[in-house]
C-alpha cells in the first residue's frame, strides 16, 4: 500500500468531512471551521448554532447513534422508551421545548402535583401538604447557606435536624432523585443555584426522539471517538478512531465522567484549573428500571409522579403509566443506585417489583410482561448520571466556560450554572460555546 503523509491525511480527511456542513456553498479542502465532540443535546446544539452561521464544521461521536443521555428507543417495548431524560423541565422556558412544535413532534405538560405513597395508601391530604412543606423548608435551609455567603458545606449539614419521620424521604427527594447523588456528597451552592425543575412537561414521541429530530441535517459522524486533541495557535488537531481532523476551533461536550477517566488526552495538558473544576463535578449515578404493565393493574393516572414514604435510601421514584402508555419508570440515584446497577439487571428488576409490590400489593410481580434496566455508569461514553458539583465545586462550572487558548470550549450539562443536570442547560451550553466560538472565528 502507497504510504500517505500525515499532512494529506489531514488535508484529505478535513474535506471529506467538510461537504455536510457547507451544502450550498463552495467546499474548499483544509480546516475546518469547528469539530464537534459529541452528538448529545450540546453537541447538536452547538452544531445548529454554527451550521445557522454557516460554517463549516463537524460533529464526532463515539457511539453509533446519536442522543448520548437523551435516548429514546421502540425496539425494548414496541412503543417509545426514553432510556434517559424524559421530563422537559419547564418546558415554557425550555430551549429543546420551544422546537419541538416546528419539529413536528409533541411536548404536553405533566398533570403537575406528585403523589405520596405511605405503606400501600396514598397519604391523605395533610400528610402529603406535610411532606411538601418539609421538603420547601430542607431546601429553604440549604439556601440559607449559600445566602449567608458562608464557605460552602456538604447539602447534608445544611439539613434542618428536626425532620423526624420524613428524613428518608426528603433525603431522596433532593439528593439521589434530583441530582443524583446523597446529600453527603452535594454542594450546598450547587443544589442551592440548580433551576426549579417542577414544572414539566413531556414529549409524546420521546425526549430522545426530540433531540434526534433536532439534529436533521447536521454532519456528524458515527462510531468515531476523540482519543487526543492538541490545542495550537493555528487550531485543534484531533486525533480519533478514524483518523487525524483538524479545525480552527473545537467544542468538546463528553460527560465529566469520560473526561475524568482520562479517555481524552489534552495536548499541553490542560491548564490545572480545568482538572480541579472536573474533579470536583463528577457524575452521580442515576439508573431507571422500565416495567411494562398492559391494563394499568393499580388504577393510576397518565404520567402519575409517585414517591414512598421511605425508611432509608432503598428508595425510588415512579412516574406510572408514561404518556398514558403501559411503561411505569422506576428511577433510582446515588449510592443506592450505583451499588444495585453493580449487581446487574436482574437485581435491578427484582427490587423495582418488590418496591411496587410494597406500594400497590402483591399483583405487581404477576402483572409484568417485559422489563428493562439501564446502566449507565457502564456507557463507556457516558459513565454514569449527570453531574453535581462537590462541596466547593460550584464555580468550576463557570471555570470550565473559559475557553483554553481561544480554540477549545467545553460545553454539556455539566458547563451550566443554574440548569446543570439536563438537557436544556446541556442545550444552552452547546449554543453558548458555539457563539464564542463563532465570535472567536470571526475576529
Ligand atoms: C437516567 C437519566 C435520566 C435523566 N432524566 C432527565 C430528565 O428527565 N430531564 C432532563 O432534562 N435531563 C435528564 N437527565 C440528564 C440529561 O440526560 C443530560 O443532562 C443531558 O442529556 C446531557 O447532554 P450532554 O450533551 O451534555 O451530554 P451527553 O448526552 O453525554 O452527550 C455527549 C456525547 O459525547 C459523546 N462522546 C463522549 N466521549 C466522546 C469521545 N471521546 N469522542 C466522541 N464522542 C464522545 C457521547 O457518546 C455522547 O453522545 C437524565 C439523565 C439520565 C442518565
Amino acid at each position: 500500500m502507497k504510504p500517505i503523509s500525515r499532512r494529506a491525511f489531514l488535508a484529505a480527511s478535513a474535506s471529506a468531512v467538510a461537504a455536510p456542513a457547507v451544502a450550498g456553498t463552495r467546499q474548499q479542502p483544509g480546516m475546518l471551521d469547528a469539530i464537534i465532540v459529541g452528538a448529545g443535546a450540546a453537541g447538536i446544539a452547538a452544531g445548529r448554532r454554527l451550521a445557522a452561521a454557516n460554517k463549516r464544521f463537524l460533529i464526532v461521536e463515539a457511539a453509533e447513534r446519536i442522543g448520548g443521555r437523551c435516548f429514546t428507543e421502540t425496539q425494548t417495548f414496541g412503543a417509545p422508551y426514553d432510556r434517559g431524560a424524559h421530563a422537559v423541565h419547564t418546558p415554557d422556558i425550555n430551549p429543546v421545548a420551544k422546537l419541538a412544535a416546528r419539529a413536528g413532534l409533541e411536548v404536553y405538560p405533566a398533570p403537575g402535583g406528585e403523589k405520596l405513597r405511605i405503606g400501600r395508601r396514598d397519604a391523605r391530604t395533610n400528610e402529603l401538604e406535610d411532606y411538601l412543606a418539609t421538603i420547601v423548608r430542607a431546601n429553604r435551609a440549604i439556601g440559607d447557606v449559600a445566602r449567608a455567603g458562608k464557605a460552602d458545606v456538604a447539602a447534608a449539614q445544611a439539613l434542618p435536624k428536626d425532620l423526624g419521620d420524613l428524613r428518608p424521604s426528603v433525603e431522596f427527594y433532593l439528593g439521589p432523585h434530583t441530582c443524583a447523588k446523597d446529600l453527603a456528597e452535594i454542594s450546598a451552592f450547587d443544589l442551592a443555584r440548580s433551576a426549579e425543575r417542577d414544572v414539566d412537561g413531556f414529549c409524546r414521541q420521546g425526549f430522545g426522539a426530540l433531540v434526534t429530530r433536532l439534529a436533521q441535517g447536521l454532519p456528524v459522524q458515527l462510531a468515531t471517538a476523540v482519543s487526543n486533541i492538541d490545542v495550537n495557535r493555528r487550531g485543534v488537531e484531533l486525533r480519533t478512531s478514524k483518523g487525524y481532523l483538524t479545525a480552527r476551533g473545537a467544542i468538546v461536550t463528553a460527560s465529566t465522567g469520560v473526561l475524568n477517566a482520562g479517555k481524552i488526552r489534552f495536548e499541553p495538558e490542560l491548564p490545572r484549573r480545568y482538572g480541579e473544576a472536573l474533579g470536583k463535578l463528577t457524575l452521580g449515578h442515576y439508573e431507571q428500571v422500565a416495567l411494562e404493565f398492559p391494563g394499568n393493574p393499580f388504577g393510576l393516572q397518565s404520567d402519575d409522579l409517585i414517591f414512598e414514604k421511605a425508611s432509608g435510601p432503598r428508595t425510588a421514584a415512579l412516574l406510572a403509566n408514561a404518556s398514558g402508555g403501559s411503561l411505569s419508570l422506576v428511577r433510582i440515584g446515588g449510592t443506592f443506585a450505583r451499588d444495585l446497577a453493580r449487581e446487574g439487571e436482574d437485581a435491578m428488576v427484582a427490587f423495582a417489583l418488590e418496591w411496587m409490590t410494597s406500594l400497590f400489593g402483591s399483583q405487581a410481580k404477576q402483572a409484568v410482561k417485559r422489563t428493562h434496566a439501564t446502566q449507565w455508569a457502564k456507557e463507556p461514553w457516558v459513565l454514569g448520571g449527570f453531574s453535581a458539583a462537590a462541596p466547593g465545586g460550584q464555580p468550576g462550572r463557570r471555570a470550565l466556560m473559559e475557553p483554553v487558548r481561544d480554540r477549545l470550549f467545553f460545553a454539556g450539562e455539566a458547563v451550566h450554572e443554574t440548569q446543570w443536570g439536563t438537557v436544556g442547560g446541556a442545550w444552552e451550553s452547546g449554543e453558548r460555546a458555539a457563539d464564542a466560538l463563532i465570535r472567536r472565528i470571526g475576529r
